[in-house]
């Protein structure tokens, strides 16, 4: 049982951004920016530890999929923030791989 899979399969509610084979995006429910999308994967991993070679070409699909959906909020030109959260030390609250596009303010550094 896991949330994201259920808003993958349309059991739970999302605002959704983009959607295309591999890929669902949607409005974080708890935005920490001006633009805050969760891009995830319809395949359930639960985390980078977790993928395996053969998720390659999902990947691809990840980053390209976050390059749409800049352009569609446009914040492409200005720039945008892509976060993946592992585990506990990496405040990983949801266990299925997702990435954050946090954008539409400057970010403030991290490291
Ligand atoms: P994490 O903390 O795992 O990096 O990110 C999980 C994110 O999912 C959080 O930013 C949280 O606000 C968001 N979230 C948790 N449950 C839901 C939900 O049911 N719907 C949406 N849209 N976002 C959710
Ligand atoms: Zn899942």
């Amino acid at each position: 049982m896991c949330i994201f899979c259920d808003i993958v399969s349309g059991k739970a509610p999302s605002r959704k951004v983009y959607e295309d084979e591999q890929v669902i995006a949607f409005k974080d429910i708890y935005p920490q920016a001006p633009v805050h999308i969760l891009i995830v994967p319809k395949k359930h991993i639960a985390s980078v530890v977790e993928v395996s070679d053969e998720d390659g070409p999902l990947l691809v699909d990840i980053v390209t999929a976050a390059k749409k959906i800049a352009e569609q909020q446009g914040v492409a030109k200005r720039g945008f923030r892509l976060v993946a959260n592992n585990g506990p030390d990496g405040g990983q609250t949801v266990n299925h791989l997702h990435f954050h596009l946090l954008a539409g303010d400057v970010m403030g550094r991290m490291c």
